[in-house]
């Protein structure tokens, strides 16, 4: 491609190679003038000294071979020079740098403040959540997840909630589409509880069993102040020999003491769940007025906080359809839930339950 600018070379006196010489000079310094990026100095390096195609070679291999003995010093010479001056071109135009046109561009006012990146926060519910956990671990729980998304079986059917049984009533929620043909107990739905993950635990883990189990549930609340269709729970289960209603009570007198002060005092009335027998619902006196009397425990000086009981023997027989340790002649338990918002809202004063799902940072400001 090169091989027709390059003239034969016809006369070998110092003048006329002074001349030859002197035209390549010129025509690479006019190539090297306009090199501003990389693609084109790459360009020229390959014009003049590619391998193959390169004018320098082609110069080497027309003009320096086929030269009369008494002419190769002098053209070796001036070829040498050409090809430094190429090689001087080329690093130049390879160091250069960008244009002061581009650098302009570019330009930074390092006097101006900078972007302010905000550390990130633990949202209000997370951390509720991690405090509530953080207290059954100190007394010796792991925590258990599971999925959101769970068959009928194990957010129902397991926990005593048998098909058509109006205490499913209780527990509305949503059911994924377009399962008719498979098993009602095999059917979609988004949980209405973390419990399903206490018969998944039960399933894989003979007793003991101490978990504590954090997680979203849905239901078919409509929005207000306090309840909203997606929500979290802490749930927990207590599983071994001779666990008896006093450990419940033990137990969660001392995680609330812990949460809300120990001062705070619990009591427990009769209630029904159909996957604990006894059940109970636990109130702990109110946080506000101490148990005098206020507006935000109705004057009652009590406010109701978590739900719980000795673990159904149903439950259990489920569970021992997989692991037969869980015999409820030989071993019994306890279960409990509380509502992460609902102790949220009370340790920080809100009143709308809104307020922690509409991601408004002057809400969420308050609490980094
Ligand atoms: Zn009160």
């Amino acid at each position: 491609m090169t091989t027709a600018v390059i003239p034969d070379l016809t006369a070998y006196d110092e003048a006329a190679l002074e001349r030859a010489f002197a035209e390549l000079m010129e025509q690479a310094a006019r190539d090297a003038a306009h090199l501003g990026s990389p693609d084109a100095i790459e360009t020229f390096r390959l014009k003049w000294l590619g391998r193959n195609q390169g004018r320098l070679n082609e110069i080497s291999s027309r003009w320096l071979k086929s030269a009369p003995p008494q002419a190769k010093k002098s053209i070796g010479l001036r070829f040498n020079e050409l090809k430094k001056k190429v090689e001087e071109l080329l690093e130049q135009a390879s160091g250069a740098g960008p244009s002061d046109a581009a650098l302009a561009a570019e330009a930074i006012d390092i006097t101006l403040p900078g972007t302010r990146r905000l550390t990130g926060a633990e949202h209000p519910i997370t951390r509720t959540q991690n405090e509530i956990v953080s207290v059954f671990a100190a007394l010796g729980y792991s925590v258990g997840v599971g999925p959101e998304v769970e068959t009928d079986f194990y957010n129902f059917e397991s926990m005593n909630f048998p098909p058509g049984h109006p205490a499913r009533d209780t527990q509305d929620t949503l059911v994924v589409a377009n399962q008719e043909r498979r098993p009602p107990r095999d059917r979609l739905l988004l949980r209405t509880h973390t419990s399903p993950v206490q018969m998944r635990t039960m399933e894989q883990q003979p007793p003991p069993v101490r978990i504590v189990i954090p997680g979203k549930v849905h239901r078919n609340d409509a929005m207000d102040a306090t309840h909203s269709p997606i929500f979290h729970q802490v749930e927990g289960l207590c599983v071994d020999a001779n666990i008896t209603f006093s450990d419940l009570k033990g137990t969660l007198d001392h995680a609330m003491k812990a949460l809300f002060g120990s001062s705070v005092k619990t009591r427990f009335f009769p209630s029904f769940f159909p996957f604990t027998e006894p059940s109970a619902d636990v109130q702990i006196s109110c946080i506000f007025c101490g148990g005098k009397g206020c507006r935000k425990c109705k004057q009652s000086g009590w406010i109701e906080l978590l739900g719980c009981g000795m673990v159904d023997p149903a439950v259990f027989a489920f569970a021992a359809e997989k692991q037969p340790a869980y015999d409820p002649k030989k071993i019994s338990g306890f279960a409990f839930g509380m509502g992460v918002e609902r102790i949220a809202m009370m340790k920080y004063g809100i009143s709308e339950i809104g307020q922690f799902y509409a991601g408004d940072m002057r809400f969420l400001n308050q609490f980094v």
